[in-house]
């Protein structure tokens, strides 16, 4: 071992004694003789900065069964290598999957080089995991000359194969965005074409089983082992259009506890660091990631702080519907937040603070405002920003005033592909286009029927300046120092795992000019 490797293994040592009172040492972590496919959940990197990263793997040799582990910590051993055949190892360690966070490991490597490709695998009771490979970010400020990510949401398991992961997995990226709907609690829609083989999740138990579930799929794993994903959440990760500590129907201690477990199974499936593990039904998500001078990610949580949904359908408890203002004149108080103070207050300092040439706001739901109503008056979901029009308004109208280097909005939830010019005002001419947003398309999960309609709904909201929700698939962005390529990734049928895959639109955003130019 090198003076750094030890030096490594006794950081992480110091790190994991803050958690736990006992560290387990090898020998009191013997499994079953033959237990084998541990690592069946494969592996996942994420939290890239210029020297570090997260590594993620959960051992699970029965993952729908609760995951089929003795009630004993494991030793796991990993290696981080500059090449994929291991021949140059940089960094290795030991963790230790812990039965109370259902043996999964988060391990935070240190002392990596900037901008540079790594391959990285793990070891437990002398079984070797599949390979990943990462990537650090670009060193503080250098400008590399792109920055390639893409960014995806909605994977109703149901719906369709994860095709659309396995082209991604090909792509050349730097990183990737999962903004939500990672799971689903519950099953809905038409066709399927396979099977939770589970009801509603309520309990720990249940969610890790859904986790489990959803990453048994091999081509979700290839996706999380060729990049560094950085993840948010939406809904569907505790319960159908969820707002803060309420549900559709259930709301305080009762909601809060089924939000607790769904939070901790979240973290436990995430390439996500020991630092996040929730507390109770508490976990900080909004964060800021920087690629050098070329870009400020700013990952959002519009779910855990949000003000309840305005006027939710009588009976209910909370939820989202469509309204009209006359139905729910609330959804226009200018107090309401969908992101809570602090957030906000977080958002826009971080904004204020940037010196990068694109700050890339990567959050769950569709930011512009869309009017739902072809006659009549205008109908609004209550459920995303469009449920609070003040607090997006105090955003937009922030970005008019401070003006911070090339705002895009990437967002998922609405299963199509949304390309908006975001206004502080949108139905005014006067108002000036501050940002760009581009909202993608689901994975899987079930688009809108009506093709037809929405198009028509489209230009009956002008500054929505492209929509299709023909599409599943997701958004592959190339930034460099003049211009934002977006394509739009459409697979052929979900329905069919050997489809094929193509760019089906393109979005250009030249740096200085907000607002895409589509082709
Ligand atoms: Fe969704
Ligand atoms: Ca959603």
């Amino acid at each position: 071992m090198t003076p750094k490797l030890q030096q490594g293994r006794r950081n992480f040592l110091a790190g994991a004694s803050a958690f736990v009172p006992f560290i387990y040492l090898s020998g009191c972590t013997s499994l079953p003789t033959g237990t084998k496919g541990l690592f069946s959940l494969g592996v996942a990197s994420g939290e890239p900065t210029p020297n570090s990263c997260i590594l993620w793997t959960r051992l699970a040799p029965f993952p729908l069964a609760d995951g089929g582990m003795p009630p004993i910590a494991v030793d796991v051993a990993w290696t981080v290598s500059e090449d994929e055949k291991f021949t140059r190892v940089v960094r290795r360690g030991t963790a230790i999957a812990r039965p109370e966070d259902a043996h999964s490991v988060h391990v935070d490597v240190k002392g990596l080089k900037p901008g540079r490709r790594y391959w990285y695998r793990f070891v437990a009771d002398g079984e070797v995991s599949a390979t990943g490979r990462t990537r650090t970010a670009p060193a503080p400020g250098s400008t590399p000359k792109q920055v390639r990510f893409a960014f995806a949401s909605c994977q109703q398991y149901e719906h369709g194969y994860y095709v659309a992961h396995r082209h991604l997995a090909a792509e050349e990226l730097d990183l990737v965005f999962f903004l939500g709907d990672y799971i689903y609690e519950s099953s809905w829609g038409r066709p399927k074409v396979r099977s939770h083989g589970a009801g509603e999740t309520f309990t720990l138990a249940d969610y890790r089983n859904r986790y489990a579930l959803y990453k048994s799929d091999t081509d979700l794993q290839a996706a999380h082992a060729a990049f560094p994903w950085l993840v948010t959440w939406d809904d569907h990760e505790v319960s159908n259009d969820y707002a803060n500590d309420r549900g559709e129907h259930a709301i305080g201690p009762q909601f809060l506890a089924r939000r607790a477990a769904a939070y901790k199974a979240f973290w436990e499936h995430m390439p996500l660091p020991m630092s996040m593990r929730p507390k109770g039904a508490a976990l900080k998500l909004y964060r800021t990631f920087d690629y050098g001078k070329m870009a400020r990610f700013l990952v959002l949580d519009d779910r855990q702080y949000r003000d309840y949904q305005a006027c939710p359908q009588p009976g209910w408890i909370g939820g989202g519907r469509r309204v009209t203002d006359l139905m729910c004149p609330e959804r226009l108080d200018p107090g309401r937040s969908l992101l809570g103070r602090r957030q906000e207050k977080w958002l826009e300092s971080s904004l204020d603070s940037s010196s990068a040439r694109w700050n890339i706001i990567a959050q769950q739901t569709m930011m512009a405002e869309m009017d739902w109503a072809l006659r009549g008056p205008s109908l609004y979901s209550t459920d995303g920003w469009n449920g609070y029009p003040a607090a997006r308004k105090r955003l937009l109208s922030y970005l008019d005033r401070r003006k911070p280097s090339n705002p895009l909005v990437v967002g998922g939830d609405i299963h199509m592909t949304t390309v908006s010019d975001l206004k502080p005002i949108f139905r005014s001419g006067l108002s000036p286009t501050v940002a760009t947003e581009i909202c993608g398309t689901s994975i899987t999960s079930l688009g809108p029927r009506n093709l037809r309609r929405l198009e028509r709904i489209r230009q009956n909201n002008p500054h929505m300046r492209f929509a299709d929700g023909g599409h599943r698939g997701y958004v592959r962005v190339t930034l460099d120092r003049g211009k934002a390529i977006a394509d739009l990734r459409g697979v052929a049928d979900v329905r069919w795992p050997e489809s094929d895959i193509a760019t089906k639109a393109q979005f250009v955003i030249e740096t200085g000019r907000p607002g895409a130019i589509i082709s």
